[in-house]
């Protein structure tokens, strides 16, 4: 292709509201515009990246067994009533106004129709069945460009089987099949165990890219891989150790001491010595939580623990309950009757120092063992970053991810509602179990730009740049440059290597070079009269910045060897 022929808007500035590097990139570079909130046109150059993407996609999901649909994205309404998904999704999906119809935002619905009508036998099954196609979601907030948009490009497939272990051989072959397609993609991926959420069924991993510009905050190991969402992510963080020293309780003085710094500082105890009390309302019951020093309470554990109604008590609640405001409340003493729960760090823990129920009072040396009816003990505290993982006691790092991918085991949700069942061996008819896989394409584009940058542009990795190389004349005014170029160019085509040729007459050679860098081509290949009078040509790796000069009889045979390797 060339530049001077082509569509290459690329632009210096952008709109204030991209601020993530992938979004600012795609617009600078030319890759895509938005046509509206959360809606991209993508542009030539955007669009051969996707393709790149799509086809090592589709060879991945081929070599799996997968076979290839083209569903419509327009689907009935009647279907999503069959699975209650019309209340589920809500706004989240679009209605068509004058037909009961609905833009599909994922297609589990359709496929289960599919089966239905078709699969009647155990001998039919199993099955992989794949699209890549538009998806429409009514996202609320649209945002970080393509990351989240409301029409979007996914790799949806759904596995259908005969048994339990059927699907969990399926499962195991998408999860290759999408570790494979990350690392062609030139991603640094890691997986987290994840509930499957609305979706429903059995287990689920998302696929994430670590990223400032994620929305999930994970707890991940770089020694054994172990990654978890922080709201259930654990961690080997000590417990307590007793110093079975035996000393009775004993009620102390502290005037206006109310946070756990203050507590520890005033009374000269270790934070590990002091337990944080906090009271929670579930099912119309208070319940009393026992943390260690400054560990802060997860919302997700502790609503595992005490039911998805429960809450903080409100400040006059307390009074009424424990006789004390926040800040002097604790184990002994309490007014109402509670539930008693404390964290796993305080099993076994004594000399410690907790509340009195009493305003500017607190007890020391209790004992959790002997002083307080703990009713059990639960891991119920938010993992902090540097903590040891609780698999290998590595330090854990915290950090944001986007999800690229999710494979999920749906069981018989779908199929058990829309009754989509088949005959098994002994001629019974039971609910085909399913799993359905999704990857964002969009997604894998960003988050490789996210991954390959600098401050100069796009550095894309061979298997999804959208050009092998960008071939550069550098002084269209020099009649050697302009032949060599040219049959250079020739040359490339004639080897269908995808070349990109900036031989623009009215450019200046330093905005050849930006445009160039931008751009990201993995190799640029520069031809300039200076270097060519000596009879070499210049190589610039855009990966590594690494430049070399070459014969130019030696260039062709240069740049093969960069793309083979
Ligand atoms: P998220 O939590 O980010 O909204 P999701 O759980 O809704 O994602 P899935 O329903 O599992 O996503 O869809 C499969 C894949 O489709 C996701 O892993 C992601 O890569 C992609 N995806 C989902 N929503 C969007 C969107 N609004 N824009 C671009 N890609 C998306
Ligand atoms: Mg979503």
């Amino acid at each position: 292709m060339r530049i001077s022929q082509g569509f290459f808007p690329t632009v210096k500035e952008v709109p204030a509201d991209a601020v993530i590097a992938s979004h600012r990139l795609m617009l600078r570079a030319g890759l895509m515009r938005p046509l509206g909130a959360g809606i991209y046109s993508f542009y030539p150059l955007g669009f051969r990246v996707m393709k790149k993407a799509m086809e090592i996609i589709r060879e991945e999901m081929d070599a799996i067994g997968g076979q290839e649909f083209l569903l419509p994205a327009l689907s009935p309404i009647e279907l999503w009533e069959e699975t209650d998904r019309v209340k589920a999704f809500g706004d989240t999906m679009f209605h068509i106004k004058n037909r009961p119809l609905v833009l599909a935002p994922t297609h589990e619905e359709v496929i289960t129709s599919i089966a239905r009508s078709h699969v009647k036998s155990y001998k039919e099954l199993p099955q992989i069945w794949y699209q890549i196609q538009t998806k429409f979601r009514n996202e609320p907030r649209p945002k970080s460009g393509v990351l989240r948009g409301r029409q979007f490009t996914m790799k949806d497939a759904y596995s259908l089987d005969a048994s339990w272990e059927g699907l969990d051989a399926s499962y195991a072959l998408h999860e290759q099949a999408y570790r494979n397609i990350y690392t062609r993609c030139g991603l640094n991926f890691f997986i987290v165990g994840a509930s499957s959420g609305a979706m429903g069924g059995t287990g689920s991993q998302e696929f994430m890219v670590e990223s400032d510009a994620g929305e999930d905050t994970v707890a991940l190991c770089d020694g054994c891989g172990y990654a978890a969402n922080v709201e259930i992510a654990a961690s080997g963080a000590p417990a307590a150790v007793r110093s079975d020293r035996g000393s009775s309780i004993e009620e102390v003085s502290t005037p206006g001491i109310k946070t756990i710094d203050e507590v520890s500082a005033y009374l000269k105890a270790d934070l590990a010595h002091c337990a944080k009390s906090l009271v929670y309302i579930a099912n119309g019951k208070p319940a009393i939580i026992f943390l260690m020093g400054n560990d802060q309470l997860n919302e997700t554990k502790i609503q595992a623990v005490l039911g998805a109604d429960a809450r903080p008590a409100h400040p006059e609640e307390l009074a009424a309950l424990t006789g004390a405001d926040a800040g002097s409340i604790g184990p002994i003493g309490l007014k109402a009757d509670f539930t008693i729960i404390a964290d796993k760090r305080l099993e076994h823990a004594d000399d410690m120092v907790c509340g009195a129920n009493k305003n500017d009072f607190h007890i020391t040396h209790v004992d959790f063992d002997r002083d307080v009816k703990v009713e059990a003990f639960h891991d119920l505290r938010v993992v902090e970053d540097g903590e040891p993982c609780p698999k290998c006691g590595t330090a854990l790092r915290i950090v944001k991810g986007i999800e690229v991918g999710h494979i999920f085991k749906l069981g018989t949700k779908y199929s058990a509602s829309m009754k989509a069942t088949f005959l098994d061996e002994h001629g019974k008819d039971n609910p085909i179990i399913m799993g359905s896989y999704g990857i964002g394409v969009e997604r894998i584009i960003a988050c490789h730009i996210e991954q390959h940058h600098d401050e100069f542009g796009i550095k894309w990795q061979k298997s999804i740049a959208p050009f092998d190389v960008h071939l550069i004349l550098v002084n269209a005014n020099s009649e050697e440059v302009v032949q060599k170029s040219e049959s250079l160019y020739a040359a490339l085509r004639a080897k269908k290597i995808d070349v990109l040729f900036d031989d623009r007459a009215t450019v200046s050679p330093g905005f050849k070079f930006k445009d160039a860098d931008l751009l990201g081509m993995p190799l640029q290949i520069i031809v300039g009269e200076k270097n060519l009078k000596n009879n070499q040509i210049e190589l610039k790796d855009r990966n590594t910045g690494e430049r070399r000069l070459v014969p130019a009889e030696d260039a062709m045979a240069e740049i093969e060897k960069f793309l083979a390797t």
